[in-house]
């Protein structure tokens, strides 16, 4: 079957000024997909977005949407449905009245429009708030009306701009399940801005990651997080364990290293080749890291000190001091090191496999 691109960027660039803050953006987004923009503050996420949009205009490249060029073209011929981080409901207006808007714009008779607010309202799971005004709305609730609003006009792209960041924890969680429920059920394709990683891991067919107005990484949930592309994405993803050194041994696929505190560390098949004598930068994540209080066999297993643990309800995150390095280490509930008392000796292990190296000069 071949693949249907809706939207795709050409080299896309934008500066405000002098300063770049976009750079050789190129990116085609499937029809139904859902990706997301994922990177720090400032790193370009709304900016691409608003070129998306039709509010920015790119300075270099080229915008296509459904194969066509979109360059100059305003927001309004663009048939977009966009939801911001703020609640960007009209204040004096229902509901049902911010609901239809869009659809009075466009001409749309009253019985399809009523048909057509109900039937949105439905969607997004509150049938029965047409009357009230967004002040008589929760947080949530006036996010899940502004998606509302944008879906209604069965937009062709779905921008969302930070939709659940003004959201509590709580809310927040509930509101993105929601969100992958609605993307499953009606399949628009959909580029969501976010800086929270789990997010986007969760949400995504493909993550874009952005650092500094550069694209670091396009890829799957899987890939991004398995196989970053940079040191910049392995350690924005997540938490991990960094430690600089040096190849000691090269046995096959198989590498030995030596941290500069002097730890050997054992690592399986890397990404890219590394050699004998090369500097790198390894990486251990937290969940990867077995914590026991006996030793056993096998490699990658230190002694430490177990220095603190803190309860984080379906885990516990510990700081080990071991072989002149601080591991932090996380351990499910299941295990009893939830109940281990700081300074007590513990033994830390890992398998090769999920060690990352990567060149120092990279970082
Ligand atoms: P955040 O998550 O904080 O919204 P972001 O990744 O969406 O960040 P952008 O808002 O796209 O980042 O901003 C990218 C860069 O462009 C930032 O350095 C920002 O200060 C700058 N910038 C954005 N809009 C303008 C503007 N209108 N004029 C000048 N500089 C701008």
């Amino acid at each position: 079957m071949t693949k249907v691109i809706d939207v795709e960027l050409r080299g896309i660039m934008k500066k405000f000024q002098n300063n770049v803050v976009v750079q050789d953006f190129n990116l085609q987004v499937e029809q139904g997909e859902f990706i997301s923009f994922l990177g720090p503050s400032g790193c370009g996420k709304t900016t691409t977005l608003n070129m998306i949009a039709g509010f920015l205009d790119p300075d270099g490249g080229d915008l296509l949407i459904k194969g066509q060029r979109m360059n100059g073209v305003p927001p309004y011929k663009r048939e977009l449905g966009m939801v911001f981080q703020t609640y960007s409901l009209f204040p004096h207006m229902t509901v049902a009245e911010n609901i239809a808007y869009g659809l009075k714009l466009r001409k749309i008779g009253k019985a399809e429009m009523q048909e057509r607010v109900k039937r949105v309202l439905e969607l997004v799971k509150l049938p029965n708030v047409a009357d009230r005004y967004p002040k008589q709305l929760s947080g949530g609730q006036r996010q899940r009306i502004a998606i509302a609003r944008a879906l209604v006009i069965e937009p062709s792209l779905l921008l969302l701009d930070e939709p659940l960041s003004n959201l509590d924890a709580k809310l927040r969680e509930e509101l993105r399940d929601e969100l992958k429920r609605l993307h499953q059920e009606i399949g628009v394709t959909t580029i969501f801005v976010t800086h929270d990683q789990e997010e986007a891991l969760s949400l995504s067919d493909r993550i874009v990651v952005l650092n500094h107005g550069f694209v670091e990484q396009i890829g799957t949930p899987l890939e991004i997080y398995n196989q970053p592309a940079s040191e910049f994405v392995h350690t924005f993803i997540g938490k991990t364990n960094r430690m600089e050194g040096e190849v000691i041994g090269v046995e096959g696929e198989r590498l030995t290293l030596r941290t500069k505190e002097g730890m050997t560390i054992h690592a399986g098949k890397q990404e890219r080749p590394l050699a004998h004598g090369q500097k790198v930068v390894v990486f251990v994540r937290p969940e990867k890291i077995l914590l026991t209080d006996t030793a056993g066999s096998g490699i990658n297993q230190v002694e430490g000190q177990l220095q603190l643990a803190s309860f984080l309800g379906s885990y516990t995150e510990c700081e080990v001091r071991t072989g002149g390095h601080t591991l932090s280490v996380k351990v499910q509930m299941s295990d009893r090191s939830a109940e281990r008392e700081p300074g007590t000796q513990v033994f830390c292990q890992w398998n090769p496999e999920d060690v990352l190296v990567m060149p120092a000069e990279r970082g």
